[in-house]
């Protein structure tokens, strides 16, 4: 069922996909963990380096590391933090969050999914 989501700073019931806390006196920035499947608030963790480098954030909830997923980065609606260095990646940061991950199988014809394969390119391996 639908879960409330809350903001770990202010416990403000926040939108599973809001970026910016509502609570005009917090605004914390929020993300949403792909380790613990929760609103999370973060912190840069480690500068990303290279051209595909993200940057790598610190969940406050599980204190696992995550990277912006590309949804995201590319101006999607997304606010997801994809696990960076998931064993089993070869060392590769995941690029899409567990959600988008998802939407991309599910409605793969959608023009979002497809704009972002084409922006994506090689960086994005279908599973299949
Ligand atoms: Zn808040
Ligand atoms: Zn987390
Ligand atoms: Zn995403």
């Amino acid at each position: 069922m639908a879960k409330d989501y809350k903001c770990p700073a202010c416990q403000n019931e926040v939108d599973r996909a809001a970026t910016v806390c509502s609570n005009p006196v917090c605004r914390a920035n929020l993300a949403f963990c792909s380790h613990c499947r929760d609103v999370t608030t973060y912190t840069l963790a480690e500068k990303g380096e290279g051209r595909l480098g993200r940057d790598k954030f610190k969940c406050a909830r599980c204190e696992r590391l995550g990277v912006k997923c590309l949804t995201w980065l590319v101006g999607g609606y997304c606010n997801g933090l994809a696990r960076a260095n998931d064993p089993g990646a070869r060392g590769m940061d995941k690029p899409l969050c567990s959600a988008c991950n998802d939407r991309v199988g599910e409605v793969g014809r959608s023009v979002i999914s497809w704009s972002l394969i084409g922006a994506v390119g090689g960086l994005l391996r279908p599973k299949r």
